[in-house]
């Protein structure tokens, strides 16, 4: 068990990339089932007004800083993470290592066909890793039990969920138990990425933790989401040493 620091009442795992893609694999040796999130500040914030999500937040087997502003935030608790731990590449480590065992993945989110070609991408960039399934994340109450159905019925190792935060920790908290997956991860929009639609921010702007101001400047419409931003900072400032 690793330690954790609570950030606005949100328990981060303290570990670098290294020991949680580490901590992952041991996920799937051990026989339970294991849900990761990986907030970023919005999602932090959101989990202060949100009950079941800070409810689902702790109690989550690895939740990991998406945000530059959860590992500055950090430096203000008595364990600070030593770094940011992106859920793009968290999730890409944990594709990488699972092709070299032959395990099995089910991606599930995105608009039609964006999860099909993001695992198509997958299949060729690790070789050996079994995709046993895809579905896009628009459905109805029908459609979403024959997803379920079968995802219980091809027994992906890894679940990848693409319907965005907080929706897809709201779907694997509620739905993972029908099903015999190991590990679900929520990818927020990793999918669109990884088919090839969504530019990731240049390395220089990811260096300098400054990959929230790329994506508001290429995603606008972000900007209202993005507002939470401020409100984390000065919260974060008035709670510290409490
Ligand atoms: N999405 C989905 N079903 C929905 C709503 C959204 O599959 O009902 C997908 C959407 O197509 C996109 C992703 O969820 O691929 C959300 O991406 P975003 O970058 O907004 O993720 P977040 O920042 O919320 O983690």
């Amino acid at each position: 068990m690793r330690k954790t620091t609570e950030i606005l009442s949100v328990p981060f795992t303290v570990c670098t990339m290294e020991e949680a893609v580490e901590e992952v694999m041991g996920f799937f040796a051990d026989g339970r089932q294991h849900i990761i999130c990986t907030p970023n500040p919005e999602i932090v914030m959101e989990a202060q007004t949100d009950r079941q999500l800070m409810q689902i937040l702790k109690a989550a087997d690895l939740v990991v800083p998406d945000g530059i502003g959860v590992v500055w935030a950090s430096k203000y608790t008595k364990h600070p993470v030593p770094e940011r731990v992106a859920g793009f590449d968290l999730c890409q480590r944990i594709l990488a290592n699972l092709a070299k065992e032959g395990k099995s993945v089910y991606f599930f989110g995105g608009a039609p066909s964006v999860a099909a070609t993001a695992a198509k991408r997958a299949a060729k960039m690790y070789p050996g890793l079994v995709i046993c399934g895809t579905h896009n994340g628009y459905f109805d109450a029908k459609e979403e039990k024959e997803i379920i159905r079968q995802i219980k019925t091809l027994q992906p190792d890894l679940l990848l969920v693409g319907l965005g935060a907080p929706k897809q920790e709201k779907w694997i908290y509620e739905n993972l138990r029908f099903t015999s997956v190991k590990v679900a991860i929520g990818v927020g929009g990793s999918f669109d990425v990884m088919a090839g639609n969504v530019k990731r921010a240049p390395k220089m702007f990811q260096k300098l933790g400054l990959e929230w101001f790329y994506r508001l400047i290429t995603q606008p419409t972000r900007w209202r989401r993005m507002m939470r931003l401020p409100k984390f900072v000065l919260t974060v400032l008035k709670n510290k040493g409490k």
